[in-house]
């Protein structure tokens, strides 16, 4: 059986040290060794950002995508081989700007993969500008006098989706993180883990202190009831969406896949193509 170390590839990650992005890496492979899969049965899907990088470093299937465009491959990759358990990730402005046409709608399809969000707040790979998810008074580069936009609550927006699997997480808390993970992907539907990963680089606000200091952390909270999308909402409102843990889990519906009529006869990718003529010459 497959360990995390067996996931580990000899790509050496060229994050800036003491970026959270290297224990979201750590979080995925132990958390798919947890799940007793081997490398061969997991592919991840990134899109581009510093956190884009991270499919480069797992060894397992993956793809480097487009910007905003991780998603729409991860579910097309599922779809063509349910045997394989698919995570997607990229950055909040990847998902969150660029691409959250295809997030929402992801997150009301509800196929069977996991969303892995590496949340900084910012911009990084293109040095420092405000993103959807920078708070008001935000200044870098793009926003010298400070941004004057409000600030994105994706995971408000998830359960307004329909979503049937919101989770969040700190990077530093790992043992949390390979947890969600691990739920994540069991999860029989669409999971969104949106996840603090400070830039130490050109967020010099959102910090790892400033998460401790701010974080509410719902595995200190027993009573939670994560199947009451009412109580999710509310804790995300209360928090200003600063609450880690299992915020909302649905199990009662269907993931698409499973839906469509067919699917689960011989996978796409498991088929041979077999064209007659006239439709090879009319490709
Ligand atoms: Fe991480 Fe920021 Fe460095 Fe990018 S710029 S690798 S997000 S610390
Ligand atoms: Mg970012």
């Amino acid at each position: 059986m497959a360990t995390f170390k067996d996931f580990r590839n000899n790509v050496k990650p060229n994050w800036c040290p003491g970026c959270g992005d290297f224990s979201i890496q750590a979080a995925i492979q132990r958390a798919a060794a947890s799940c007793g899969l081997e490398p061969d049965q997991l592919a991840v899907i990134s899109g581009i950002g510093c956190s884009g990088r991270i499919s480069g470093y797992i060894h397992a299937y993956g793809m480097h995508s487009i910007h905003g465009r991780a998603l729409p491959i991860a579910q097309g990759v599922k779809l063509a081989n349910r045997d394989l358990t698919v995570i997607a990730s990229g950055g909040d402005g990847d998902g969150f700007a660029i691409g959250m046409g295809h997030t929402i709608h992801a997150i009301r399809r509800n196929i069977n993969i996991t969303y892995i969000v590496m949340d900084n707040q910012i911009y990084g790979l293109t040095k420092g500008q405000t993103s959807p998810r920078s708070a008001e008074g935000f200044v870098t580069k793009s926003t010298p006098e400070g941004s004057i936009e409000s600030t994105l609550s994706p995971l408000e927006l998830a359960l307004s989706a329909g979503a049937t699997f919101v989770a969040q997480s700190f990077s530093s808390d790992i043992k949390q993180l390979t947890a969600l993970i691990e739920a994540g992907i069991k999860h029989e539907g669409f999971s969104i883990i949106n996840v603090f990963s400070p830039c130490v680089t050109f967020n010099k606000v959102n910090t790892y202190e400033w998460f401790k200091d701010h974080i509410v952390n719902l595995d200190s909270f027993p009573e939670y009831d994560s199947s009451n999308r009412i109580s999710a909402m509310t804790k995300l409102m209360e928090t200003d969406g600063l609450v880690t843990g299992l915020i909302y889990q649905d199990n009662s519906r269907k993931s698409y896949e499973n839906q469509i009529s067919g699917f689960q006869d011989t996978p796409l990718a498991h088929q041979e193509l077999q064209l007659t003529r006239e439709q090879f010459d009319n490709l």
